[in-house]
């Protein structure tokens, strides 16, 4: 499997360039990490990746390895987006072709026990916490088995022992079926202790200012000596990273006036 996207320019109707030549391939099992400014555009390119949007000019192919029944694409967005009158199991359920519902019913059973639900398959997600529900939402997102899993700053808004707890299950469930993810966060410690490989975004409109391979052991956590190290030493070394710049800032050259944020 490779993906590989090439985009010229990403413009909406009003006018507002968000993207603009940013190319990248990501490999077979990679997990790579994206990161960049509020409002330049990370959340534009998941959902081109994704196929949500289509209106680009550029290109975005995946050329799978898969059989085609199966799904190639898999989605984790910010909020767990649970249906609420579902319960666990069905929401589990929902995201399964009807042919494997039936064989994988004990399976799932198995894997709530995994992500530390035991036992909650038939509770519904009011009845969950926060953390609860996103576990669940992880659970679906790797049951599908996805080639290329997106993740739209999954951990947002959670406390920070919850948000640990989850960023520790999502490398096991990972490790477990090895998807490419393509994660994005706005943290660089959360992507230091998790990807492969970070691309960093410049403000709008984004093109990738630094492509960096993270060579770290795993398991990792935020906490991890060796994590914290790096991302002093990025810092020291690029003072504006994270609002997309490496000296010098980058010239812009389409219009951003009607851009809302
Ligand atoms: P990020 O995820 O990095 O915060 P987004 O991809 O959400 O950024 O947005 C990038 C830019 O595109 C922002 O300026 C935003 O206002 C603009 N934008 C996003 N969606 C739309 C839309 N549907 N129509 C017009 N502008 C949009």
């Amino acid at each position: 499997m490779t993906l590989t996207v090439d985009i010229r320019k990403k413009a909406y109707p009003n006018g507002c360039c968000a993207i603009e030549n940013l190319q990248f391939s990501a490999q077979r099992g990679e997990f790579i990490a994206i990161v960049g400014p509020s409002g330049a555009g990370k959340t534009t390119l998941l959902n081109l990746i994704a196929g949500l949007d289509r209106n680009l000019d550029g290109s975005i192919a995946l050329r799978s390895g898969a059989a085609p029944a199966r799904p190639t694409i898999g989605f984790m967005f910010q909020e767990p987006r649970l249906m609420p009158w579902l319960t666990v199991q069905q929401n589990l359920e929902l995201v399964l072709a009807p042919q494997a519902r039936l064989q994988q019913v004990v399976q799932l059973q198995d894997m709530l026990g995994l992500v530390g639900l035991p036992g909650c398959g038939a509770l519904f997600p009011g009845q969950l916490s926060g953390g609860m529900q996103r576990r669940v939402a992880l659970l679906r997102a790797f049951i599908v088995e996805p080639e290329v899993l997106l993740m739209d700053e999954p951990f947002q808004s959670l406390d920070a022992p919850t948000a640990d707890q989850l960023r520790t299950l999502l490398q096991e469930l990972w490790q477990r079926t090895r998807p490419s993810v393509l994660f994005v966060t706005h943290s660089l410690r959360e992507a230091l202790s998790l990807a492969d490989r970070v691309l960093f975004l410049s403000a709008r409109p984004s093109r990738i200012i630094l492509d960096l391979p993270v060579d770290l052991s795993r398991p990792r956590t935020i906490e991890d000596a060796a994590v914290q190290k790096l991302h002093a030493s990025l810092l020291e070394r690029y003072p504006q990273l994270l609002e997309g710049q490496l000296a010098p800032p980058p010239e812009k050259s389409c219009t951003v006036h009607s851009c809302m944020r």
